[in-house]
C-alpha cells in the first residue's frame, strides 16, 4: 500500500500534442471551461490499495461502467484554482494548500476517500509543469479544476469502495463578458441552497445540480447570478450560487455572512477578510438580513456591494431584483473600494504587487 509521500506521478507525455500556434491562438480568447489543455493528472483509491496509480497523460474520456456509483449517488467533489502567468513569465498558483485542505474536508463530508495535502498540490504542480504553454498572460490565467468521484461498480446505498482523482485544465479570460464593471443578482424567495446539517460547506457538484433551477430563474428575470437566503427563515443572506458576497458600509467596513455550515468557506473571501484587516478595514462577520440590505442601499449606509470567488475573483453587484421589487446598490457600477480590493487581490495573485501573506506557490 502507498502512503501518501510515496506516491510518485509517471508522465507519459501526449503523443498528439497540440501545435504551438495552435495553443497561442486558443489562449488569446478563450471562453470559459470550453478549451482544454493536453494532458490531465489522475490518482486512484481503492480500500485495498490505498491512493495509487498516479499518472500524467493525454486528456481522454473515461470508460466507466453504468452501474458507477456517482452517477446514481452522486458522490463527487470538487476544487476550483487558478495557476497565473507574472510579468516575468513565471507560473504560480495562488494558495494551493487551502484548496487541498478543503478538498480533503468536503470528501469527509461526502464520505469519500480522504487525498492527502501533498498529493493534490504535487498533481496539479505536476499537470501545470507539462501544460506551462497553456497559461495565458495579461488578464488571462489557467483554470484548474481538480475534483473527485465515486468510481465503484455497486449499486449498493453506502459510501464508495473506490474513487478517482482527476486534474483537468482550461485556459480562461475574464468570467463575466468583458466591459461589464457590474452584475444584476436575483434574489430567489423560493429555493435555498443549503440547510443546516447538509452539504453548503462542502464543494459537491449536488449543491450545483441543486442550485441550477434557481440559476435559470434569475437569468430569466435578466439577472446574471441567484443570491441565496438561509434555508430557516428564508431571511438571512448566504452567499450568490458560487461565490460568497461582501458589503461596503458608509463607515468604510466591510461586512460579509458569517461561515455557519451553509456557506462554502470560499479562499477569495478568506483573503478579503486578511487583506482589509491588515489594512486597518473593520470586517464583521456577522447575519444579514435582506430586508436590512434593501433598507440599507436605499437610505446609503450600504455604498458597495461584491461578488468574489476564484472564477469572477471580484466583482461588483450594481442591481438587486427580487419578487417585490428591486434596488441599485451605490450608483450601480463598479465603487472605489471593490475596485482597490480587486485591484490587490489580483496583484497579489499575479506577482505585480508584493505578497505579505506568502499566498504565492511558484510552479515554474
Ligand atoms: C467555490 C465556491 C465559492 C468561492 O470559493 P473560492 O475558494 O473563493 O473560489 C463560493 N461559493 C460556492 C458555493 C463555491 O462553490
Amino acid at each position: 500500500m502507498n502512503t501518501e509521500t510515496t506516491v510518485q506521478f509517471v508522465i507519459s507525455p501526449s503523443t498528439t500534442p497540440t501545435p504551438h500556434d495552435q495553443i497561442t491562438a486558443s489562449i488569446a480568447n478563450p471562453v470559459f471551461g470550453r478549451v482544454f489543455t493536453d494532458h490531465m493528472a489522475t490518482v486512484r483509491w481503492t480500500n485495498t490499495l490505498g491512493w495509487h496509480d498516479a499518472k500524467i497523460e493525454a486528456r481522454r474520456p473515461f470508460q466507466i461502467d453504468p452501474a458507477c456509483a456517482v452517477l446514481h449517488y452522486a458522490q463527487e467533489i470538487f476544487e476550483g484554482m487558478k495557476a497565473y502567468r507574472g510579468e516575468d513569465g513565471s507560473i504560480s498558483l495562488f494558495r494551493p494548500f487551502e484548496n487541498a485542505r478543503r478538498f480533503r474536508a468536503s470528501a469527509a463530508r461526502m464520505s469519500m476517500a480522504e487525498l492527502p495535502e501533498a498529493l493534490f498540490v504535487g498533481a496539479v504542480d505536476a499537470l501545470v509543469k507539462v501544460d506551462q504553454d497553456w497559461v495565458p498572460g495579461g488578464d488571462g490565467s489557467l483554470y484548474l479544476r481538480p475534483f473527485m468521484f465515486a468510481s465503484e461498480s455497486f449499486l449498493g446505498v453506502r459510501s464508495s469502495n473506490e474513487y478517482v482523482f482527476c486534474v483537468i485544465a482550461s485556459p480562461v479570460g475574464p468570467y463575466f463578458k468583458a466591459g461589464k464593471s457590474a452584475v444584476t443578482v436575483w434574489v430567489s424567495d423560493q429555493y435555498t441552497r443549503a440547510a443546516p446539517g447538509g452539504t453548503g460547506a462542502a464543494k459537491c457538484g449536488g449543491n450545483y445540480a441543486a442550485s441550477l433551477i434557481a440559476q435559470t430563474e434569475a437569468a430569466a428575470k435578466g439577472c446574471d447570478q441567484v443570491v441565496f437566503l438561509d434555508a430557516a427563515e428564508h431571511k438571512w443572506i448566504e452567499e450568490l450560487g458560487g461565490m460568497n458576497v461582501f458589503f461596503v458600509m458608509d463607515d468604510g467596513s466591510l461586512r460579509t455572512p458569517p461561515l455557519s455550515g451553509t456557506i462554502l468557506p470560499g479562499i477569495t473571501r478568506a483573503s478579503i477578510i486578511d487583506l482589509a484587516r491588515q489594512e486597518g478595514i473593520t470586517v464583521s462577520e456577522e447575519p444579514y438580513a435582506f430586508e436590512t440590505w434593501q433598507a440599507d442601499a436605499i437610505s446609503g449606509r450600504v455604498k458597495e456591494a461584491f461578488a468574489c470567488g476564484t472564477a469572477a475573483v471580484v466583482t461588483a453587484i450594481g442591481e438587486v431584483r427580487h419578487a417585490a421589487g428591486e434596488f441599485k446598490i451605490g450608483h450601480g457600477g463598479e465603487g472605489p473600494v471593490t475596485q482597490r480590493i480587486r485591484t490587490t487581490l489580483t496583484g497579489i495573485q499575479r506577482g505585480k504587487i508584493a505578497d505579505p501573506f506568502g499566498w504565492s506557490h511558484h510552479v515554474a
